[in-house]
């Protein structure tokens, strides 16, 4: 039996054909499971009794179960434990903002990339997210969102746990379901993929035409500190790294967000710095730093950069004309902040 929620629009259409249905039908279906939440094929009354029954003989309805919530003290994160059918075990995490809310969505159980400062990273993988299981994260949000109009009203990051790019066609399948009217109907603005560097998966998006926000995980500015700090770059230089994000500009015309997570003493020195504004000259390309505080975490023994060394790179790289932000964590409480989410933390 398959998941119709693993189907993408166009696999959907093809099955119809395949059962003597007809194109619209797969419209409708996809109205009941995402619009409607539907459970059951028998509640999709506008289809013909037969296509019903048929779709009953094949395909199941089957999202992750939420196991568990825990929410911030400040009330405005929400952590999300979410159980597959396998038992595996995932998370994601829900940020109300005053002007918008933000979903943060996992691509896989684990990650294979082991970045030094990563508690995800250091479970190691376990296995790829199907398409389902990956929108079946944002069901679980929905209903903690203020309203119940929620089509076009949210953003997407994939920033949970693992490697979207790793998981690429699964990634882009779900990725693609947001952006369907008939589904969640965002717009692909309100997408950011996040990447440690899998150089490749920047690749296939420029090919496939996915235009989503690109953030990379930069998080150092030379090949020796970043072998260490993001293993993927051993085999992904950072030099092929700034041409594929030069590359996805050209294609994109959004500005790529680095991400830099600040470890004192490891990634802040002045010297950081200063090549950063270099790389950032040199690629030419409209991109924006987003400075992240170190979260700790269990394993290991790096600490977070002061906050005046992160306000000085803020205001120097201003003054260098970068924009540059620094990320407010949220949710370090309740272990849902960057780099803390293990499966574990309820
Ligand atoms: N695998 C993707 C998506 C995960 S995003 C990627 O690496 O980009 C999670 C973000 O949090 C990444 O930028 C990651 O480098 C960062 N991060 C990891 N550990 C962290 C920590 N301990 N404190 C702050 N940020 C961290
Ligand atoms: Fe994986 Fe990203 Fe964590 Fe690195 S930072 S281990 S790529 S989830």
């Amino acid at each position: 039996m398959k998941n119709i929620l693993d189907l993408s629009r166009s696999e959907l259409e093809k099955e119809m054909t395949g059962m003597s249905a007809k194109k619209f039908n797969a419209a409708q279906i996809m109205e009941w499971v995402y619009i409607k939440h539907a459970e059951a094929f028998e509640v999709m009354t506008n289809l013909p009794v037969s296509l019903r029954e048929t779709l009953k003989k094949y395909f199941v309805i089957e999202r992750p179960t939420v196991e568990k919530k825990l929410v911030s003290s400040g009330k405005d994160t929400i952590k999300y434990l979410l159980k597959c059918s396998d038992g595996v075990l995932i998370e994601s995490v829900l940020m109300k903002h005053i002007d918008r809310h933000t979903i943060c969505l996992s691509s896989q159980a684990g990650c294979a990339y082991g970045c030094a400062m990563c508690a995800t990273g250091s479970m190691g993988f376990k296995r790829n997210l199907s398409a389902a299981e990956i929108t079946g994260q944002v069901f679980a949000a929905l209903p903690d969102m203020d309203s119940g109009e929620y089509s076009g009203k949210f953003n997407v990051v994939f920033m949970g746990m693992g490697e979207p790019l790793a998981n690429y066609d699964n990634f882009k399948k779900a990725a693609l379901m947001l952006t369907e009217k008939k589904a969640f109907g965002i717009s692909t603005k309100r997408i950011t993929v996040s990447t440690c560097g899998v150089v490749p998966g920047i690749e296939n998006m420029i090919r496939d035409g996915l235009r989503f926000n690109l953030s990379v995980s930069l998080h150092a500015v030379n090949d020796r500190v970043r072998d260490m700090l993001v293993p993927v770059n051993k085999k992904y230089r950072l030099e092929k790294l700034l041409t594929a994000c030069a590359k996805y500009f050209a294609f994109n015309g959004d500005p790529v967000t680095f991400e830099y997570v600040m470890i004192k003493n490891v990634n802040d020195r002045e010297d950081d710095l200063h090549e950063l504004i270099a790389i950032i000259s040199d690629i030419k390309i409209d991109c924006k730093v987003n400075l992240i505080p170190y979260n700790r975490i269990n394993i290991k023994e790096f600490s977070a950069s002061t906050s005046a060394t992160i306000d000085l790179w803020r205001e120097t790289l201003e003054k260098e004309g970068v924009i540059c932000s620094i990320r407010r964590e949220m949710g370090a409480d309740i272990n849902a902040a960057c780099g803390q989410l293990a499966g574990g933390g309820f």
